[in-house]
């Protein structure tokens, strides 16, 4: 680069001009099928010629050589006769045989412009050699901005035999895209390529061919069912709009590509009308328009100018001798490699835009039209590129949804369907009412598909999917079903209790939810359990049975243990005589186990504790006692009001851990994808229990799973959606929903991949979701038709379940009371010492000795309930005196066997 500046540059002011001739001749070789490239390249010399700014002096001599497709030595020898004339350069030829002039035009240091596609992409600037053609790399760029603008994700991507992909390089370097390749071959039929791409559902198609084949390979397309409303294409040649393709305006198709001449340019409307009219001028006749005006006519018509205004610049700097040469003695000319490097620094505005070069001599910095075809007008321009800012669409969402929306007036969609109730459902005796077409079928679907049909003023057709089946992926990858209708084209809306997962969405496209549901499982009522002989035991569960038995005990054994060691219960049997020998407590084993029951039986007892610590447990047990039944009393009410059912089956997992009861679910649905594709362990387990069940627990279609629980009489449980079981719940009262949902899913529209219709569907859906007229359906169909409500309300969870109270309920009373006993353990110890010490005191034994003494009675295993009165207590003390007032009740205890008197000594 800096090289050829400071070359200019000394070649500006150091080289004296001698001025150019009077006449220069150029030579143009076009093939004998090519007159637009001729006519513009005569308009073109035309036009330097009258020119003013452009070589005044100098008259421009156009030749024009016809040269055959593959015969470079005949164009080579062409070449050769002009040489002798003197030649400043070489425009063409287009096809291969412009490697052989090139060469030779190489050798002689004569400028060759060139104008075509070249696929082995020389570096120009060590040549004479200079090409107008957009660079291919950059123009694989704008096929990939495009393809990724559009979304798209699975593509075919046929291309010419032999062309070397040079074009589709970046393109293919896309990493978020699935290409197919397809090579072309050469000619003929295609059709074996293309039926392989209809049967792998691929729907967006980038076609690298040549112009002249696009429109066979379309009508080949067409013929195998590859043009519809669903398919798309990018066509990568640059002379799109220059094909005809008026026969595939009502197809729907989806027609994309680039165009690099801008035909609402004045220059390109002042080229095309001169050479319309000046047809006599340039010999031949053209039927021409700006939109038909091919890229290798505008370029020879730019590459004309620019070499013009070349050399004009260059004949200012540097003497431009043109001399005959002989290809049979090697020369070279004296400008050739410096015009041809004032070429590659010029810029100019051309009919293809702006022409100008990158520092390796490519043209890389042009603009692109995006052009789409359309039923209207045919290529219509919806946006640019260039390779600085990529693809900027000119119209807005809105432009393209009311064009959807035009597109889908008056139209009639082929609508699949499945029969399940209550969503599509064949009308009873519609043969014998003569109902034909879409009048046969009524239910919620049919409704909303005729609610959307009504907002997108779209005509529609029903019929039943011809397998039966929703839509699953085989072994081989193969979809069945309502999804297979759409992938073939033979539906064009799928509509049901269709489910959205993701397999599903990877082959069609699905509209906003109409409906939400999930898996659960529909099963025959349970019966009614028969009373239990035992059902008064239920409203405690087990362990709080055992620990109440447990703290009746523990009660009764303390209360046991107090009496005898406080000094407090011992009283006088005989209350009429001050003096007793001996002493008595009430509180004896048995005693105390009657004290305990009588106050659990809220019953009493005949006697009551005087010790505080005694008080203490008796006043604990009776709070313990009092919320214990009560509890009881409150849960027995509620255990006799409601009916117990016998239910075997809870919950998924409970059906997971037997196998006796049978489960399973529709055979083709999202159901049975839910359950081989999850991940959780339980749903594993139920996977691999229906896939060897035998016989097979899969059903062909919902009815029939409803039929097999119905029929099986508890023995078969069928999995399906929440919805579904809603309906059949709500009529068949014997039918009933276990447990929660097992997943979170919705029904949807379903349409073709790349369906432009989508959208609009969606809208639709959303439009009766919001107006709640999806609500409405909802209702009549679940709950007011065919029977709706017949099973009444179901009875609330509260009152079909009463739950036996745990431990966790009454936990705290048991604290309470063992805190209690506790408590009361410390007083009555406390009263022990406090005697003691007391009786030590007045006799001479020591604190200690009289503890030990008191201690070993109260804990001795005979259990006394008498013992002799001590001394101090003879004389009279206060604690006697409490005593006499309870004395009758006492002396019934007095005697507790005939050894009551024989440990008095103890
Ligand atoms: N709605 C399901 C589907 O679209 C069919 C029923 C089922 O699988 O439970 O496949």
């Amino acid at each position: 680069m800096c090289f050829i500046g400071f070359y200019l540059f000394l070649s500006v002011f150091i080289y004296t001009s001698n001025g150019i001739p009077d006449s220069v001749r150029i030579l143009g070789l076009f093939e004998s099928e090519n007159q637009m490239e001729e006519i513009a390249f005569r308009y073109a010399v035309d036009r330097v010629n009258s020119a003013r700014h452009v070589l005044p002096r100098t008259r421009v001599l156009g030749q024009v050589e016809r040269v055959s497709l593959r015969d470079s030595f005949t164009a080579s020898k062409k070449v050769c006769n002009f040489l002798r004339y003197g030649l400043v350069g070489v425009f063409g030829p287009s096809s291969d045989t412009a490697t052989h002039i090139q060469s030779l035009c190489d050798a002689f240091e004569l400028p060759h412009v060139e104008t075509r596609y070249d696929r082995k992409r020389k570096r120009y600037r060590d040549d004479s050699a200079v090409n107008l053609y957009p660079h291919p790399e950059t123009l694989s760029k704008a096929y990939y901005d495009l393809v990724k603008s559009w979304g798209w994700k699975n593509v075919a991507l046929l291309y010419e035999q032999g062309s070397s992909l040079t074009e589709l390089q970046e393109l293919m370097k896309a990493q978020d895209i699935n290409f197919h390749l397809k090579e072309l071959p050469l000619e003929g039929d295609v059709r074996p390529l293309l039926k392989e791409i209809r049967k792998d559902s691929i729907s967006q198609i980038v076609l690298a061919c040549s112009s002249k084949r696009i429109l066979d390979i379309l009508r080949q397309a067409n013929q195998v069912g590859l043009i519809s409303t669903y398919h798309s294409y990018v066509l990568t040649s640059l002379d799109l709009q220059t094909v005809d393709l008026a026969e595939f305006r009502d197809s729907g198709v989806n027609i994309t590509g680039y165009s690099i001449i801008d035909p609402t340019k004045s220059e390109v409307a002042n080229a095309v009308s001169d050479w319309v009219f000046g047809e006599l001028r340039y010999g031949r006749a053209l039927d021409l328009t700006e939109k038909k005006l091919t890229v290798s006519a505008a370029l020879i018509y730019d590459a004309v100018l620019l070499f013009s205004k070349a050399l004009h610049d260059l004949d200012r700097s540097q003497d431009i001798s043109v001399r005959p040469m002989n290809c049979n003695s090697p020369d070279q000319t004296t400008y050739g490699s410096a015009l041809v490097s004032y070429m590659k620094l010029m810029e100019l505005d051309g009919l293809t835009g702006s022409i100008k070069f990158d520092g390796r001599g490519y043209r890389t910095q042009f603009s692109l039209d995006i052009i789409e075809y359309s039923h209207t007008e045919d290529f219509k321009k919806i946006g640019t590129w260039t390779p600085s800012y990529g693809t900027n669409f000119t119209r807005n969402y809105q432009d393209v949804y009311a064009q959807i929306i035009e597109g889908l007036q008056n139209r009639t969609f082929r609508v699949t369907t499945i029969l399940t109730q209550p969503y599509v459902m064949l009308v009873p005796d519609w043969e014998a009412l003569g109902l034909e077409g879409n009048d046969r079928f009524e239910g919620f679907a049919v409704e909303l598909i005729n609610d959307i049909s009504e907002i997108l003023k779209f005509n529609y057709k029903i019929h039943v999917v011809e397998d039966g089946n929703y839509g699953s992926l085989d072994a081989n990858g193969q979809w069945n079903g309502m999804i297979k209708e759409l992938l073939d084209q033979k539906a064009d809306v799928a509509i049901g209790d269709l489910s959205i997962n993701y397999d599903r969405e990877t082959a069609v496209d699905f509209t906003t939810p109409f409906l939400n549901t999930g898996i659960s499982i529909l099963y025959k009522k349970a019966q009614k359990k028969p009373p239990s002989l035992f059902s008064f035991l239920l409203p405690f569960s087990v362990d709080v049975w055992i620990y109440m038995a447990t703290a009746y005990l523990g009660v009764s054994v303390l209360l046991f243990i107090l009496a005898r060691i406080t000094p407090f219960e011992w009283l006088n049997p005989h209350p009429c005589s001050p003096n007793p020998e001996e002493l008595e407590t009430q509180f004896n084993l048995l005693n105390s186990l009657w004290f305990a029951i009588g106050s659990l039986m809220q019953q009493g007892c005949d006697y009551l504790p005087k010790a505080v610590s005694l008080r203490l447990v008796a006043a604990l047990w009776w709070f313990f006692t009092l919320i214990m039944i009560s509890s009881y009393t409150a849960n027995l009410a509620a255990f006799l009001t409601v009916e117990r059912m016998d239910s075997p089956i809870e919950s998924a997992e409970d059906l997971a851990k037997q196998t006796k009861i049978k489960y399973g679910c529709v055979g083709s649905g999202s159901t049975i994808a839910f359950f081989r594709d999850s991940k959780i362990p339980t749903y594993q387990r139920m996977w691999s229990f229906m896939e060897s069940a035998r016989p097979s627990v899969f059903n062909k279609n919902t009815p029939e799973g409803i039929d097999r629980v119905i029929k099986s009489n508890g023995g078969y449980a069928f999995m399906t959606e929440s919805a579904t079981i809603e309906y059949q719940t709500e009529r068949n009262c014997d039918l009933v929903q276990i447990g929660g949902n097992l997943d979170s899913k919705g029904y949807g529209v379903a349409l073709p991949h790349g369906s432009p219709f989508t959208g609009a569907f969606s809208s639709a859906v959303l439009q009766l979701l919001e107006s709640n007229k999806i609500l409405i359906l909802k209702t009549k169909w679940w709950k007011e038709k065919h029977g709706g409500g017949r099973c009444g309300k179901k009875e609330s969870k509260s009152l079909s379940s009463a739950n036996e109270l745990g431990l966790a309920n009454v936990g705290g009373v048991f604290v309470v009371l063992l805190l209690g006993l506790i408590a009361a353990s410390i007083v009555g110890l406390f009263e022990f010492f406090w005697k003691a010490r007391k009786l030590a005191g007045d006799e001479v034994e020591s604190i200690k000795a009289e503890m030990f003494k008191e201690l070993k009675f109260a804990l001795s295993c005979s259990g006394e309930d008498t013992k002799p009165v001590r001394k101090r207590q003879r004389i009279g003390d206060s604690d006697s005196n409490i005593n006499r007032n309870s004395v009758n009740r006492s002396a019934i205890w007095k005697s507790n066997g005939p050894n009551s008197n024989n440990n008095s000594n103890s």
